[in-house]
């Protein structure tokens, strides 16, 4: 099976400096692929700048013209955490259009499946802002032009990252054609992502949302996938599966109080090929949203892509479980509300 990497050094050029999302988490990455002879197992698919017509059918002409500027004027900042450098714009654009071209290979044969290890990430960036660490919102471009240039009628978007993707629920939240399920911690920022929160017009129930207690680890991960994630995938009968693969819920990140392990998110991204196989050829897209702790991100990451290869996964875990894990946090009845809102 071949599996698809994006990955170029054009991602570092938005330089945040000390901020915590910074070009390291991308380097430290790629360089344990590297060393663990998993990068000679990939395709490489070299990023394009996404056209300014696909960063329009998500985001507004004014939007894309002030990160333009910013960048452009030496870089500054958009909102409280989210900055840009003279070469954000540049690894904005091919963040977006890597992760699309990744997502046109996969529909169209090339490779299976795909991991896109792209920065700055998406999921918080709205039509008409960016925030969140996040400039143009990758995955929702990956979407649209999967429906609107590809023709797919059917776009699942699975959302792990510990933070709730506002930024992509808004884009798609009257859109039939994309189911949005996103796992997250909740309460924590942006504040967003309640279960009452399901779509409107023709998308309602086309937005699914887990909100998961502080403290929840890989138990709780799992139960929430097998009792939600499969069986709204299985009811919409998906085309592709794009995942916004954040991995800031590990235990070591400090952005959050998530307890996933290593072995956990291996788990998780087994779960998701497993629904790919079954419902749509395999046809299966990861792209990086966040993850902060350098090693756990790394581990993380190499892990998936172990899953997408078919290889044993998550077997190299230096950080291993969590040294406080205070046992179980009862999930139940927050699944059984997820799922008598969803009629699943
Ligand atoms: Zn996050």
């Amino acid at each position: 099976m071949s599996v698809g990497l994006v990955y170029a050094p054009v991602y570092l050029g938005h330089d945040t400096g000390d901020h915590v999302e910074n070009g390291r988490r991308l380097e430290r990455t790629a360089e344990l692929l590297s060393s663990s002879n998993l990068r000679r197992q990939l395709v490489s698919i070299a990023p394009e700048p996404a056209a300014m017509d696909d960063l329009l059918r998500v985001h507004s002409a004014q939007h894309i013209a002030r990160v333009d500027r910013s960048a452009s004027e030496g870089g500054g900042w958009l909102d409280g955490d989210t900055m840009t450098s003279p070469g954000s714009y540049e690894a904005a654009i091919y963040a977006a259009g890597g992760l699309a071209r990744a997502a046109g290979e996969v529909v169209n044969g090339e490779v299976e499946s795909a991991f896109a290890l792209v920065r700055p990430p998406g999921h918080h960036a709205t039509r008409t802002d960016a925030m969140g660490f996040c400039l143009f919102n990758n995955v929702a471009i990956a979407a649209r032009v999967a429906v609107q240039k590809h023709g797919l009628e059917r776009v699942l978007i699975v959302d792990f990252d510990v933070h709730h993707g506002n930024g992509t629920q808004d884009v798609f939240y009257g859109d039939e054609h994309v189911l949005y399920i996103s796992a997250h911690q909740y309460p924590l920022y942006p504040g967003t992502g309640r279960v009452e929160e399901t779509g409107m017009g023709a998308g309602l129930d086309h937005t699914v949302n887990i909100p998961l207690p502080p403290w929840s680890g890989d138990r709780e991960y799992l139960l929430a996938f097998e009792q939600i994630v499969v069986p709204a995938a299985r009811r919409f009968q998906p085309q592709i599966v794009l995942v916004s693969a954040g991995y800031d819920a590990h235990w070591a990140d400090n952005i959050s109080s998530m307890q996933v392990t290593v072995g956990g998110y291996a788990r998780m991204a087994t779960i998701l090929k497993h629904l790919a196989t079954e419902l749509c050829q395999g046809r299966i897209v990861f792209a990086l949203e966040g993850g902060y702790h350098l090693q756990a991100l790394a581990h993380s990451v190499k892990a998936t892509i172990e899953v997408l290869l078919g290889l044993p996964a998550g077997k190299d875990d230096p950080l291993g479980p969590p040294p406080h894990s205070d046992g179980k946090v009862d999930i139940a009845p927050l699944l059984q509300r997820i799922k008598a809102t969803h009629g699943l």
